[in-house]
């Protein structure tokens, strides 16, 4: 998967570095990774990573450095429904919009990182929905 490149104060001298940054699926999560490496005061790499929810700054990296990408669902709506339904719930999203919030993805699709909408898809396929995902040409 493709790196960013953010910048980040040293900890160690305070140096401006820049450090690669990227996203991966493993195990069924998301994990961020910021890799530092300062040449000003050789203090070594530093690695800082977490899961499930990227901050803004990276993902926001990430976006601009190696695109917006859409998840389509390849399946008819009375199929992909109920699953969907199962799945967007299990996101958190309020009941309120549950429906319109599936009426959505399953017509525009979804836009994220590439990371998140492997995850996405590999939900999706769980439940027996198939899915594409490409760079989406409109971000
Ligand atoms: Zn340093």
């Amino acid at each position: 998967m493709c790196d960013a490149v953010i910048e980040q104060r040293c900890q160690t001298c305070g140096s401006v570095v820049q450090c690669r940054a990227w996203e991966d699926v493993i195990g069924g999560r998301l994990q961020w990774v910021v890799l530092c490496d300062c040449g000003t005061c050789g203090g070594g790499e530093s690695e800082e990573f977490g899961w499930d929810e990227t901050p803004a700054e990276v993902r926001r990296a990430l976006l601009d450095m190696c695109g917006t990408f859409r998840l389509r669902v390849q399946a008819p709506l009375e199929v992909a429904r109920m699953p969907l339904m199962r799945i967007v719930r299990a996101t958190g999203e309020p009941l309120a919009s549950l429906s319109a919030r599936v009426e959505a993805l399953l017509i525009q699709g979804q836009t994220g990182t590439e990371a998140e909408l492997e995850l996405l898809a590999l939900r999706l396929a769980e439940v027996g929905v198939p899915t594409t995902i490409a760079k989406d040409d409109a971000g």
